[in-house]
């Protein structure tokens, strides 16, 4: 009989975050098709009560945590001997857990110490005649497959954005706390600060309606035979301050910028979509001056709908990548919408 763990983190101010939630309802679902399968949740953080309530109506029979300032802030060490202590008391056989930043960094480690295997960039998890599987994307999400394996603890890594969050409603329910043995050089790392970008320069927004693509056109001559950097620098800054999409981009534009060339100085690598950039997976896609090229279009395997404007009636868009081409300069379209954006 399986016992399914959903293991997650608390955020900073005590709350679960939609991807613990995503990975609790991938968890709720499995269990649901997994006759006599048995359903439990662990949370580690500072205080996990509040995060426990929140998700009280959810069909988990117990629910364990580990509670402490020692486990406030993410630290392999602490956050590992966490996840184990609690894997240990649950007894779990699948581990279900939301592949933060925090967790894809203790996972693998703690099925290490379980004598488990783990499995990352999991998108799917079903059960058919009491076999579990896990659907995960290859070489660059242009192959799905569907794994199945025997030894357990398996621990399963979902990726965010892949599932439905769950809507459990909130109650309160006891929670079983786990002690955990921490010998003082587990606490010897510490987070003394975080340096990030300012609101305004933080232009990637997973949670974004829209993923808004920039690509090479922008710093090309126009028709009038001149480059018009200043111009898209305002037309796209304006256009994401008022829509708050997220900005990806295309290879060739970032790269511009790698080379010290005066592109569009908001834009780095990180901003880039496709085979050798990042897979998003906003609802809605608009790709603005990029010719639409498969390593670039890869990337936008997870986006559902997804419109290009290009001068081009010809570029990759139009060959099946886009459900709808605006042949077009994207200078004017996109002065009209953020005309548009400012009566509205
Ligand atoms: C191994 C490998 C990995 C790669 N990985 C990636 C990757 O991860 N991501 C990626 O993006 N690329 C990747 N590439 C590069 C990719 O093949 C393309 O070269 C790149 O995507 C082209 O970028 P672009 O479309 O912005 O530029 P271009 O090909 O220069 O296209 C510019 C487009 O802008 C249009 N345009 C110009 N002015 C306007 C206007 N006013 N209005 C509307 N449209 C206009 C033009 O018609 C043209 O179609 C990879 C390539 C290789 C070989």
């Amino acid at each position: 009989m399986e016992t399914i763990l959903v293991l997650a983190h608390t955020e900073n101010d005590g709350s679960l975050a939609k991807s613990a939630r995503e990975a609790l309802h991938a968890a709720a679902t499995l269990h649901k098709s997994l006759a006599g399968s048995k359903f439990v949740i662990g949370l580690i953080g500072e205080n996990i009560q509040a995060a426990a309530n929140s998700i009280a109506a959810c069909p988990a029979t117990k629910y364990f945590g580990v509670n402490g300032a020692d486990f406030a802030q993410p630290r392999y060490a602490t956050d590992a001997a966490a996840a184990e202590a609690v894997c240990r008391a649950a007894q779990a056989t699948v581990v279900v857990a939301p592949a933060t930043s925090r967790w894809a960094r203790v996972l693998p480690g703690v099925a290490q110490r379980l004598g488990g295997r783990t499995d990352t960039h999991v998108t799917g998890v079903a059960a058919a005649d009491g076999k579990i599987s896990v659907n995960r994307w290859y070489y660059r999400q242009r192959m799905e497959s569907v794994q199945t394996r025997t030894p357990r603890p398996w621990i399963l890594g979902i990726d965010p954005g892949s599932q439905t969050p769950c809507e459990c409603g909130a109650g309160t329910v006891g929670v079983e706390m786990v002690a955990v043995d921490l010998p003082d050089v587990a606490k010897r790392t510490t987070v003394v600060g975080i340096r990030e970008p300012k609101a305004d320069a933080q232009t990637i927004r997973p949670d974004a309606k829209l993923l808004f693509v920039t690509g090479a056109g922008w710093t090309k001559k126009q028709a009038d035979g001149q480059t018009h950097l200043p111009e898209a620098e305002r037309l796209i800054l304006e256009f994401l301050k008022k829509s708050r999409a997220s900005l990806g981009s295309s290879k060739s534009l970032v790269d511009q910028g790698g080379e010290g060339q005066a592109v569009l100085p908001f834009l780095s690598h990180l901003n880039q979509v496709g085979q050798t950039g990042a897979t998003p997976r906003h609802a809605r896609g608009l790709s603005t001056c990029c010719h639409g090229e498969e390593p670039h279009t890869v990337g936008w395997r997870f986006v559902a709908e997804r419109r290009a404007i290009n001068l081009d009636p010809n570029c990759g868009w139009a060959r099946g990548k886009a459900d709808v081409l605006y042949v077009a300069d994207a200078f004017k379209v996109m002065a009209k919408v953020n005309e548009l954006l400012a009566t509205a």
